[in-house]
């Protein structure tokens, strides 16, 4: 049984086959750590950010692109990509940087999709305006935007440094979706606030506010603690615990049953990088966690949208092979 709408779902229904993601480092920064908003950075984050690093190692978008592109196809035989602008915030600066960013990408091979990963404070009209302009430039399928929401409630987003409140990200996602952006919203369990953590009150109020909104996709992650972060710092002095797998189990399934049941699931947890996690140590073993997820959201009979619009059961589009309207 599909218990949710998985991304391999719903790439299955519109390309026929698996679209491979490509992690592409364009050399972009961060407001949060480059001094325009701050150079803490939200409480959370590994200062050498997410990616591979081949952008510090001078490696071109295009050499990046050979480098991934060969290996995927040598070893699964794919044909469609995804250029996954993934490190740090990938629409932060001006509006040039992200145009030659766009250039690089003409051309490249099996080029279908594009994905970037960017904060909602740093997309402006003409950004969006570039980047609907360019899917068609490029002959791009579609384009999705995937933007930090963490939490909706504001007291949470200053206490973790976030640097934008909820108000952003609402804003953003209204402006990506008039111009057919995709957005795919990042959400996270266990977020430290002024009086320990954010439970399953708050996870719930944050997942009303995506369905109130035309979100595309989530990504649902666990807080973990990371070396070099402002967490690991309030962690060793006892002022912030992680959850514990099965909290994180139970405030997944909530969250989950409460979800749009059209809203595409990207993941359902985060993924320490090798070498940086301090806790909790579940975090570290994903195929555990995998295991766990499945076991607990069929002891527990879950599914995505139970009790938010597909009570009578799991709909039909779940199924990698439904094709038809989802109603
Ligand atoms: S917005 Fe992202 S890259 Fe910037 S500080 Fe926060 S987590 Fe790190």
């Amino acid at each position: 049984m599909h218990r949710f709408y998985a991304l391999s779902s719903y790439t299955r229904q519109h390309f026929g086959q698996r679209v491979q993601k490509i992690p592409l480092d364009a050399g972009f920064s961060c407001p949060n750590r480059d001094g325009t908003l701050s150079r803490s950075g939200c409480l959370f984050c590994n200062p050498k950010g997410s990616g591979s690093g081949f952008g510090d190692q001078g490696m071109s978008i295009p050499e990046q692109w050979q480098f991934w592109r060969d290996i995927h196809t040598k070893k699964n035989n794919l044909s469609l990509f995804t250029a996954y602008l993934q490190s740090y915030s990938n629409t932060h600066g001006p509006l040039s940087k992200l145009a030659d960013v766009l250039l690089e990408l003409e051309g490249l091979p099996g080029l279908t999709t594009l994905s970037l990963g960017t904060r909602p404070d740093c997309l402006d009209e003409e950004k969006l305006d570039l980047l609907a302009a360019q899917r068609d430039e490029l002959g791009l399928t579609e384009i999705t935007l995937e933007l930090g929401l963490q939490s909706a409630c504001d007291e949470t987003l200053a206490h973790i440094n976030r640097g934008h409140d909820a108000q952003a990200f609402a804003d953003a996602t209204q402006s990506a979706a008039k111009r057919g952006l995709n957005v795919v919203a990042h959400v996270i369990a266990g977020l430290p606030t002024e009086y320990g953590r954010e439970g399953q009150t708050e996870l719930l109020a944050t997942i009303d506010f995506i369905n109130k909104l035309p979100v595309h996709g989530i990504k649902f992650h666990n807080l973990f603690v990371c070396k070099g972060t402002a967490l690991a710092k309030l962690h060793e002095d006892g002022h912030y615990t992680p959850l514990t797998q099965l909290e994180y189990l139970n405030q997944l399934s909530n969250a989950l049953m409460h979800l749009n049941p059209t809203t595409i699931v990207h993941r359902l947890n985060g993924n320490p990088g090798q070498g940086e996690l301090i806790a909790p140590q579940w975090a570290a073993n994903m195929r555990g966690l995998h295991n766990a997820v499945r076991s607990h959201f069929n002891a527990n009979d879950v599914w995505q949208g139970k009790l938010n619009g597909a009570e009578s059961g799991p709909p039909d589009w779940f199924s990698p092979d439904f094709q038809g309207e989802k109603t």
